[in-house]
């Protein structure tokens, strides 16, 4: 992962609504803003979503993920687990066994 977003218009995303506002190139040689048929995540719901014409996003078509190259499925999974891993919110707590 680099660590220099792209800063686009501000979109919603179609899954969660909640607005998104920049991305960042999952592949460390890549380092172009996103382009029409490019893929991304969102950030709050961990959704895949494609950049269409104009900067918008629209959901996967159904059975579209499994049309994908597999190294473009696996840097999906990727970028989600990495989503799935980042901290939330400054709650926290200890294993109570402990
Ligand atoms: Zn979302």
């Amino acid at each position: 992962m680099t660590t220099n977003p792209h800063l686009l218009d501000p979109f919603a995303c179609p899954s969660c609504g909640r607005a998104l506002n920049a991305a960042t190139n999952a592949l460390p040689h890549e380092a172009c803003p996103p382009r029409t048929g490019d893929f991304t995540v969102c950030l709050h719901c961990n959704t895949i979503l494609a950049f269409m014409e104009g900067g918008a996003v629209r959901l996967l078509r159904p059975g579209e993920f499994e049309t994908l190259h597999p190294v473009n499925q696996c840097t999906l999974l990727s970028v989600q687990l990495m989503i799935m891993t980042l901290p939330r919110s400054p709650i926290s707590f200890h294993d109570q066994k402990g």
